[in-house]
């Protein structure tokens, strides 16, 4: 069958998964009460928790490891992420302490919100994982190359999956601020260095792929040179 992308949970907190013959590809983790949406999902493709092969992770902040742990302790799921962000991702570190931008009560609300009826406020990290590293093609359903792009967090990564013809960016944009509720394409809030970011994205300028997923926000429609066109016409 063809490379199925199957996109789990909303525009405020989304697991996608890469759905081939060799089994189920995750990018990212979600929220804790995530994994009763995934298993219907999955359900919906013929698949299961038992197909699932990895999961990789754009970073290592509490919104993007919700089931990690639940799928690896229960279902030998290897938890992969770069190496500058296995402290924050295991609990090693502390949660990053993070600055807050122009807030609004509305959508602020709404995310919290969200992170309460999914269970995003119960972070249960990955006890053990994978360390990756830039430039690597890992042997998993669908091809995830991961190529790093700290500036978001040290370890953030872009992960490319051209069987789908999408680039996975995490938290480096976003394309709905998810305090303001603003839409279009931007460097994400509560970056630990949002220049670093826009540096890194540069290493992307030349993909062909045409759907980008930021963490949080729907898809932008475009590659990654239209994103930091679209990036600059806003700054
Ligand atoms: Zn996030």
């Amino acid at each position: 069958m063809t490379p199925q992308l199957l996109r789990i949970g909303d525009d405020i907190v989304a697991i996608h998964a890469i759905v081939t013959d060799e089994g189920v590809t995750l990018i990212d983790a979600g929220l804790s009460g995530d994994l009763g949406a995934l298993r219907t999902a999955l359900a919906g493709a013929g698949r299961s928790f038992a197909d699932i092969r990895g999961v990789v992770l754009t970073h290592g902040d509490a919104d993007h490891i919700g089931i990690a742990e639940r799928l690896r302790a229960d279902h030998g799921v290897p938890v992969h992420i770069l190496a500058e962000d296995v402290e924050l991702a295991t609990g090693a570190a502390p949660a990053r302490s993070v600055k807050a931008d122009a807030w609004r009560l509305g959508p602020a609300l709404r995310f919290l919100w969200v992170g309460l009826r999914r269970g995003g406020l119960r972070t249960r990290h990955p006890r053990s994982v994978r360390t990756i590293a830039d430039g690597d093609v890992l042997d998993l359903p669908g091809r995830p190359e991961i190529i790093a792009i700290p500036g978001h967090t040290r370890g953030s990564a872009a992960i490319r999956v051209p069987a789908v013809g999408a680039l996975f960016l995490g938290d480096a944009i976003t394309t709905r601020h998810v305090l303001t509720g603003e839409a279009g394409a931007r460097l994400a809030p509560f970056s630990d260095d949002p220049q670093m970011t826009r540096r890194s994205l540069e290493h992307l300028r030349a993909l062909p792929e045409s759907r980008i997923f930021p963490g949080h926000g729907p898809e932008f429609a475009g590659t990654a040179a239209d994103l930091l066109n679209a990036l600059d016409s806003r700054a």
